[in-house]
């Protein structure tokens, strides 16, 4: 491309609300046939809430304590359930399955459910629901609902109006993911995926020929954001998401997305 066709939609990209980190980005964004997108933080707020619980409360007290040390959006949500706090040791954070710390000297994790099933009318509510064990015995649970982003139904349906496929990868489980794809219009759906596994759905999806774009906000989508063919992180997102990205999301979310696209494909049309 000239240099002047990269200003130029550079230039378009900014007036959306898109920052530009490396400008080839804005040209490769015409020939992306897939966009996949993290759940949590991108496809959803990232602001969690908790709308159901069956803790009592001393153990409710015991995980806020415990989530107070993580920063993952459901640890905030948790740990915002509780006004108490606990003296805390040993806390270890779990990557993609939750955190454990040592109260009053009993271990508690805060975390993923050993058996989904039990919590089916939450997830198939688009809930995540985490769990609390006690000394390795269930102490109960919690429900913690995530809105949607405000422009995430009309982003997914702009991108399949412009032929791109949509994905949505998640650390999460399958039956939430479902629910919430399905509000958005996305069909495609790889739940429970491993923090490293994102890169390798990247690479899958590459295989079958075109550009990919990912999107996420998260430290576990880093990896993925540099292995995609575009990485995009949302602007409320960690650090590294940011600094693993091409183009970042200033304002808004999915929509953008398909702005970027369509900035691109009037930008750098090829004149035969
Ligand atoms: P996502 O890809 O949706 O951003 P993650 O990979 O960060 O999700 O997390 C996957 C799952 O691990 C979460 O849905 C949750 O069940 C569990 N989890 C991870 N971190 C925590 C935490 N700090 N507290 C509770 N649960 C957690
Ligand atoms: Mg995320």
């Amino acid at each position: 491309a000239t240099p002047m066709a990269l200003i130029t939609g550079t230039g378009a990209a900014s007036r959306k609300g898109l920052i530009i980190r490396n400008a080839e980005a804005i040209q490769t964004a015409r020939d992306v046939s897939v966009v996949v997108l993290d759940k949590t933080g991108t496809i959803t707020e990232g602001s969690p809430s908790v709308v159901g619980t069956d803790l009592s409360a001393d153990d409710l007290a015991a995980a806020a304590s415990v989530e107070a040390f993580s920063n993952h959006p459901l640890a905030k949500a948790i740990a915002s359930a509780s006004d108490e706090r606990r003296p805390v040791s040993d806390v270890e954070e779990i990557t993609g399955e939750g955190v454990r710390g040592t109260v009053d000297g009993v271990e508690y994790f805060v975390g993923k459910p050993g058996d989904p099933a039990r919590y089916d009318e939450h997830l198939s509510m688009g809930r995540t629901v985490v769990e609390v064990r006690r000394a390795g015995v269930l102490a109960g649970f919690l429900a913690v609902e995530d809105p949607l982003r405000e422009d995430a139904v009309e982003g997914v349906k702009r991108l399949s109006g412009m032929g791109i496929t949509c994905v949505m990868a998640t650390g999460d489980n399958e039956k939430t993911a479902r629910a919430v794809a399905a509000r958005v219009g996305i069909g495609e759906v790889h739940a429970g995926v491993r923090p490293d596994g994102k890169l390798d759905l990247v690479r899958q999806l590459q295989a079958r020929g075109g550009k990919v774009l990912m999107t996420g906000d998260g430290m576990n989508d880093a990896a993925a954001l540099k292995g995609a063919d575009i990485g995009v992180a949302v602007g409320s997102g960690t650090d590294l998401a940011i600094d693993s990205a091409d183009i970042v999301i200033v304002r808004g979310g999915i929509s953008r997305l398909a702005d970027a696209v369509a900035i691109s494909r009037k930008t750098f049309t090829v004149i035969r």
